[in-house]
């Protein structure tokens, strides 16, 4: 038995015999052409079809995987429109005059070079859609018609790497599990292979070794090993948990729908942490009551060294808002600082970034930007059901000058005579002991609450939660933790308003049952938390 560890990017045991995908390789060759503007225009027309495919590959896809997931190809289309791109072979093709084949290999290439490692590029991290564009181009090029990928028999697929719209076609009834050479945790295929349910693990390097083929395999997809001809002893433990696995997934399959409530008929809601707009698409998925939490500063740090634009940051909460049909998206605003640095905007000399220029205080000195992000989630509120709340709220004063710039952001959109939700509520996140000690006069001014038991522990306890050397200390269960809990949900409730807790201790089961009778009224959790917290919820008495 020969074991591979790679990096797991879809859950689930697969077991099968190995077979390499082998992707039509077509030679490419340098061919001089006597018409140039002739072999432009077959790019041209090329670059047609690619466009036209793709869009029809979108619109079936929308069906499969989701149109947040779907969203992706919305990319190669963009790599398609992209000048730099297109003008770089038309270039190749005029000045040296050779055949268009030969200048999309070499344009993709320089392209990837130039972009594929910059920060604010697009391109960064998704080299594979830009490949996968370009194969498509070639393929055209070449007249072959796209075909399916044809499989008889279940199987677990190899390859080196793996395109998104490779990864798109493939049918889960064939394909047992995906193991690669390359590829990486975040790309397109990643996220497809998760929405599919295909156990894959990638990154597995020159170990997967085409001498494999043929090969009884199993995929271990929650450890990100694959292991080549199995002994009998691994085989039974894994076989055994590929059915427990199976089992738990049928299980809480069987939630969804159902409402949250204990066998004594209490209740409470269930909702999703999220980071970005890919994650939407597993929140429907675990069928949460809503995003309880969208850390919007994630969209700063994936950004690289520049600001999101307002125009960015509009289209990303827009697709969100569209995407959850109706379900509420809470979208607390940047909190930038901290243990969450961006490459846009680096703070350094601070002695205690954890205590210093972070969340709302960046915010609040950071004018422009934020109401840039105001302005992006206010026009993003037409399209759906969103919240704002604001993160590391101090005072009473933060609080009200957060509002402020809001309202004065609401009178712009006014006049420009841009739609938003004028009703939208606004939230505070009650993570540091001040404000659990104000929540009373928060719950008067504000709409909501959210405690985030993370920082709300590290700065009660007086402990740094990323501190390994004192994290035996670090104990977001501490008597003192609970009590600020108790406190804050009396007084927001004493004002009729709602609370949630967004921290890492909404999804410790153990405390669920003196969660719901303390009264909280949202927990929100990982997508991957929701169902086995909806089950325990179900089951408590
Ligand atoms: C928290 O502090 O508990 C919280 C939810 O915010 P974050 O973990 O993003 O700081
Ligand atoms: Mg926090």
């Amino acid at each position: 038995m020969i074991t591979l560890t790679g990096k797991k990017i879809s859950e689930g045991i697969a077991i099968g015999r190995l077979a390499f995908y082998k992707r039509g390789k077509r030679e490419i060759r340098r061919i001089y052409v006597e018409d140039s503007k002739r072999e432009v225009l077959r790019f041209q027309k090329a670059c047609e079809r690619a466009e036209l495919e793709i869009r029809e590959l979108y619109t079936s896809m929308v069906k499969e995987i989701g149109e947040i997931n779907a969203a992706m190809f919305e990319m190669q289309q963009m790599i398609l429109d992209d000048s730099e791109y297109t003008d770089a072979v038309k270039k190749i093709i005029v000045d040296q005059r050779l055949n268009a084949e030969y200048a999309v290999k070499e344009a993709t290439e320089h392209f990837l070079d130039k972009y594929a490692s910059r920060d604010a590029s697009y391109v960064r991290g998704h080299e594979a859609d830009v490949r996968d564009v370009a194969s498509r181009i070639l393929r055209i090029l070449a007249r072959v018609r796209l075909g399916k990928l044809m499989i008889d028999e279940p199987l677990i697929m190899a390859s080196r790497d793996l395109y998104p719209s490779e990864a798109a076609q493939l049918e889960k009834s064939k394909v047992l599990g995906i193991v690669t050479m390359y590829g990486s945790i975040n790309s397109h295929t990643a996220t497809i292979t998760r929405t599919k349910e295909i156990p894959s693990v990638i990154g597995l390097g020159e170990a997967l070794k085409k001498e494999y083929e043929g090969k009884l395999v199993i995929i271990d997809g929650f450890e990100g090993k694959v292991y080549i001809e199995p002994d009998q002893t691994t085989l039974t433990k894994l076989q055994e948990k590929k059915k427990n696995s199976r089992r738990n997934i049928e299980t809480l399959e069987r939630l969804k729908g159902k409402e949250n409530v204990t066998q004594s008929g209490q209740k409470i809601e269930v909702s999703a942490n999220i980071g970005s707009k890919e994650d939407i698409e597993s929140v429907l998925r675990n069928d949460a009551s809503g995003v309880g939490l969208f850390r919007s500063e994630f969209i700063y740090r994936d950004n690289g060294i520049k600001f999101p634009t307002e125009e960015q940051q509009f289209q990303i909460y827009k697709l969100a808002s569209e995407s959850m049909g109706g379900k509420r998206i809470v979208i607390r605003t940047a909190d930038i600082g901290g243990e969450k640095d961006v490459e846009c905007m680096e703070v350094s000399g601070e002695v205690n970034p954890i205590m210093g220029y972070r969340g709302i205080r960046v915010s609040l000195d950071k004018e422009e930007m934020f109401k840039e992000q105001l302005r992006a989630i206010l026009r993003a509120s037409a399209f759906g059901r969103l919240a704002i709340m604001f993160p590391m709220i101090s005072s009473m004063e933060e609080a009200r000058a957060a509002k402020a710039i809001l309202e004065q952001v609401k009178q712009d959109l006014r006049n420009e005579k841009c739609l938003f939700d004028e009703e939208i509520e606004v939230g505070v996140m009650i993570e540091t002991p001040a404000a659990v000690m104000i929540s009373g006069e928060l719950a008067r001014e504000m709409d909501f609450f959210s405690i985030g038991t993370n920082d709300l522990t590290q700065f009660t306890l007086a402990m740094d939660r990323s501190n390994r050397r004192i994290s035996g200390y670090y104990n977001p269960k501490h008597p003192a933790l609970l009590k600020m809990l108790r406190i804050v949900t009396n007084n927001v409730h004493l004002e009729g308003k709602k609370i949630s807790i967004t921290g890492d201790l909404a999804a410790d089961l153990s405390m669920t049952d003196q969660f719901i009778k303390m009264g909280i009224d949202e927990l929100s959790v990982a997508p991957n938390q929701i169902l086995p917290l909806r089950k325990h919820i179900r089951e408590l008495k």
